[in-house]
């Protein structure tokens, strides 16, 4: 059945009977396709369930009204689909890639992530994207034949956004393209532009909801002041919250249309028949055109000054690296506080050199709340938060 829906698709989509596989092999699903089985295996890991209480921008605790990592990923997988189905790209690849690609993000978003890099800076560093993969490679455990959640080589190799040569290297068949200089699939290039189609714009509202960004800013960008004109004019009374609602709404109309409008003239500019041509092709095929990159461009530029480097946001950068910091060497001078059955299940990788890698994955996989949480009771000696569970 599944197969059928995939006959479908175009002739350079990937398709679950052409997959490279998964590491340990397993029996073909009969109701389902192998990506989709992918898609249902990462829903339900433990990493994901923890996005919830994950930094996307703001803090879990400075508002509920605010993106979470999991609502993040909800949003990235939503409007990758809704493009994947419209090039007639594999929608069930798309969405999987879509749903681990934050996997591996650290509490307190990127300045956890630059923090306990700096941690590991002479074992190996650490990258949130390098993590999403060693999640779903080998951290989960839950199955009984296998670490990790034994996904198919394209999923995999999908969710491998960048990566040095370098750690490619160490990274075996899924880090082969970035030594041969190969591109991804088109679902994981869609997905990659679609995080930032998503992110860019529910900044936007987050920001204003925050009041750490405000209208009269946001007008002096092209992107958004011409679209804001579009929606006054056929709603001349509309005020507040609604306006900036609506303009985004149509923000993203606009960069999903042009994005599949020059996505389909690159695929016939280039002759892409096959997901071999995807690969081989000097460029991405999956972007916006030049007009709409510039208006984006501005757009990014714009949070980056306005928002993501606002006082108020940096301050969690000095929480964060307060907070990891002392956790990671709390943990590096005693691993008893770490939980006994997480130490006796990493014993020999602890006793082969390895204790600073498994301190990191186990700080990795917290949520902001537990992070708050654990450094208080280090702080006062008290229990800590996972005895109470
Ligand atoms: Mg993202």
């Amino acid at each position: 059945m599944q197969n059928n829906i995939e006959n479908s698709l175009s002739s350079y989509a990937l398709k679950s009977k052409d997959t490279k596989g998964r590491e340990y092999k397993e029996e073909t699903p009969k109701l389902r396709s192998e990506f989709q089985r992918d898609r249902e295996r990462i829903i339900h890991s433990t990493a994901f369930r923890r996005l919830e209480y994950k930094t996307q921008v703001f803090v879990n605790h400075e508002g509920d009204m605010y993106r979470t990592r999991l609502t993040h990923t909800i949003e990235v997988a939503q409007i990758s689909r809704a493009a994947s189905r419209a090039l007639m790209l594999n929608e069930d690849l798309t969405e999987a890639i879509s749903l681990a690609h934050d996997l591996g993000h650290t509490p307190f978003g990127h300045a956890g992530q630059d923090i306990l890099n700096k941690c590991m800076k002479d074992f190996g560093g650490f990258e949130h994207n390098i993590q999403s993969l060693r999640i779903i490679e080998k951290l989960e455990n839950k199955y009984a034949s296998f670490s990790g959640l034994n996904l198919c080589f394209e999923t995999r190799e999908g969710i491998l956004k960048k990566c040095s040569k370098t750690r490619a290297k160490n990274l075996g068949s899924v880090g082969r393209r970035f030594i041969d200089k190969k591109q991804a699939s088109l679902e994981a290039q869609l997905t990659n532009v679609c995080d930032e189609i998503a992110y860019n714009n529910h900044d936007i509202q987050d920001g204003v909801k925050a009041k750490k960004i405000f209208l009269e800013q946001l007008e002096s960008l092209p992107i958004f002041s011409n679209q804001m004109k579009k929606v006054l004019k056929k709603y001349p009374k509309l005020v507040g919250s609604k306006i900036i609602n609506e303009t985004v709404r149509l923000i993203i109309n606009l960069l999903i249309n042009d994005l599949i409008n020059n996505s389909n003239e690159n695929i016939k500019n280039k002759n892409i028949i096959t997901p071999d041509d995807v690969r081989n092709c000097d460029n991405l095929i999956i972007s916006f055109s030049d007009e709409i990159k510039k208006l984006n461009m501005e757009l990014k530029k714009f949070l980056y000054a306005n928002l993501y480097k606002h006082t108020d946001v940096i301050k969690m950068t000095d929480q964060a690296n307060l907070i990891i910091e002392n956790l990671f060497s709390a943990y590096v001078n005693d691993t008893k506080l770490l939980p006994s059955d997480y130490i006796q299940y990493n014993l020999l990788k602890i006793n082969s050199g390895f204790k600073e890698r498994v301190i990191c994955d186990y700080i990795a996989g917290m949520t902001d709340r537990f992070a708050l949480l654990e450094y208080s009771c280090l702080l006062y000696t008290s229990p800590s938060p996972r005895d109470k569970r």
